[in-house]
C-alpha cells in the first residue's frame, strides 16, 4: 500500500463564511445607530435572571448568536427594553475588544475587501445572481431533488467508489455564464489594480465567488440542493446540519494551476462541478476517507478511485475523502467547489475519539480490535474447557 504524501495540509485556511450567518459581509450594516450614546455604559457582573433575552438568529456577525443572547442578560437595566439593534450594536462593540488582535483584523479586512468590490465590480451576467432552478439544472436533477426519496437521488446519481457520487447537474447555458462571470470579474481586478484574495492557501488562479455578489445564490444552492443529498448520503459527517459554505471555481492549464497534491477539504461535504472549457489531463484521485489522526495513513487498494471531469457533471463527497488532481495537461479547466460545513459537527466531533463510522482507519483498528477479543475470549474458554472441575 503506498500513500501519495502527507495529506495533513488542510486545503485552504479560510474561514470567511465558517460562522453561522456569513463571515465578513461588507454592506451587512443595517443599522447605523451610534453607540457613543452608550460609552458610559457597563455590563452588570450578575446576569438578570427574570430578563427574557431576545434571539439574535438574524443579526450579522462572526460569533455565535447565542452569545447575544447570553450577554443580553448582563446589560444595564437601563437598556433592556431598548430595540434590539442599540442592544446589538452595544454588544458587538465591547466583544469586538475580546477578538483576538489578528483574526479582528482579518474580519475587518474582508470586509472591506467586499465592500469595496460590491460597489464598485459591475456584473456581466445578473441572472446569476439569483437562482432559477429550471434554468441553473438539468431537468433530471430537478426532478429528483423535487421528489426528495433516496430512490430518485439514486436513479440519476452513479457511486462508482463508496462514498463519491457523480451526477449531471449544471446546463450548459449556466457553465457558460459562470466562466464568462469569472472571467469577467478577473479582468475587473486586474484593470483596477486590485489585490485578489484566492481561494484558498494551495490554489494560486481562480477566485471566491462569495466575495463577488454570489453568496446569497451559493446558499439557496447549499440548503436546496445540497443538503437534500447529504441528509441521504453523509450523515455521519455532519451532511443533515451543513449551515455554512465556502464558494469558489479554480483554475487550471497553462498559465494557471497545473495540479494539486494530495490533501483533504476544510469542509464536511464537498460539491465540485466542472464548468469547462477543453481540456485533457486533470483527473481526481481519492485515496480513502480519514480523521486528522490517520490523515497520512496508508491506503487499502480498494480506496483507490480516479476521476475524470466532465463538464456540467458534479462529484460530491465528504471533505475528509483524500483527494489530489493530476495535471491538466493542455487546455483549460475551470471548477466550481463548494465547501460545505457544519458547526454541529464540527463542535461533536471534539469529544469524540472514533470515527468508525467514516474513517477508513478507525474502521481497520476497530475491526482489528473486535478480532483480538475474540481470540482472546476463545483462548480463555479453551483453558477453562481443559482445566478440571472439583
Ligand atoms: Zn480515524
Amino acid at each position: 500500500m503506498s500513500s501519495e504524501g502527507p495529506a495533513e495540509r488542510r486545503e485552504g485556511s479560510h474561514k470567511t463564511t465558517a460562522a453561522p450567518g456569513g463571515g465578513g459581509e461588507g454592506n451587512g450594516a443595517a443599522s447605523a445607530v451610534r453607540v457613543g450614546n452608550f460609552s458610559d455604559r457597563r455590563l452588570r457582573l450578575n446576569p438578570n435572571k427574570d430578563h427574557k433575552p431576545e434571539s439574535y438568529a438574524d443579526v450579522r456577525s462572526d460569533l455565535d448568536p447565542g452569545i447575544y443572547s447570553a450577554l443580553e442578560r448582563h446589560l444595564p437595566p437601563s437598556m433592556l427594553e431598548l430595540p434590539k439593534d442599540v442592544k446589538f450594536q452595544f454588544m458587538r462593540e465591547i466583544l469586538s475588544k475580546y477578538l483576538p488582535e489578528g483574526e479582528r483584523n482579518r474580519v475587518q479586512k474582508h470586509k472591506e475587501y467586499r465592500q469595496k468590490i460590491s460597489e464598485k465590480y459591475k456584473p456581466l451576467h445578473k441572472e446569476i445572481y439569483n437562482m432559477h432552478p429550471s434554468s441553473f439544472f438539468v431537468p433530471s436533477f430537478l426532478e429528483a431533488i423535487n421528489e426528495n426519496t433516496e430512490e430518485s437521488f439514486r436513479s440519476i446519481i452513479s457511486e462508482p467508489s463508496p462514498g463519491i457520487y457523480t451526477f449531471q447537474m449544471l446546463q450548459p447555458k449556466i457553465c457558460d455564464m459562470l466562466l464568462s462571470e469569472v472571467e469577467n470579474f478577473e479582468n475587473w481586478v486586474h484593470e483596477a489594480r486590485f489585490r485578489i484574495m484566492r481561494p484558498n492557501t494551495m490554489n494560486k488562479y481562480g477566485a471566491v465567488l462569495d466575495d463577488f455578489g454570489l453568496e446569497p445564490m451559493l446558499d439557496k444552492l447549499t440548503d436546496e440542493f445540497v443538503c437534500p443529498l447529504s441528509k441521504v448520503f453523509f450523515n455521519n459527517v455532519g451532511g443533515s446540519s451543513l449551515d455554512s459554505h465556502h464558494g469558489f471555481v479554480v483554475e487550471y492549464g497553462q498559465n494557471r494551476d497545473l495540479e494539486l497534491g494530495f490533501h483533504v477539504d476544510d469542509s464536511e461535504v464537498t460539491l465540485n462541478v466542472c464548468l469547462g472549457k477543453q481540456f485533457t489531463g486533470g483527473e481526481l484521485f481519492f485515496r480513502g476517507v480519514r480523521c486528522d489522526r490517520h490523515v497520512n495513513s496508508e491506503y487499502q487498494p480498494e480506496e483507490s478511485y480516479d476521476y475524470s471531469h466532465v463538464p456540467g457533471q458534479a462529484v460530491l463527497h465528504r471533505g475528509r475523502h483524500r483527494h489530489g488532481a493530476r495535471a491538466t495537461t493542455s487546455g483549460h479547466r475551470v471548477n466550481l467547489l463548494m465547501w460545505c460545513r457544519s458547526s454541529v459537527f464540527r463542535e461533536i466531533k471534539k469529544y469524540q475519539k472514533d470515527f468508525s463510522s467514516w474513517c477508513g482507519e478507525c474502521l481497520r483498528e476497530k475491526k482489528e480490535r473486535q478480532r483480538q477479543a475474540v481470540n482472546a475470549m476463545r483462548k480463555e474458554l479453551f483453558k477453562k474447557e481443559g482445566e478440571p472441575v472439583n
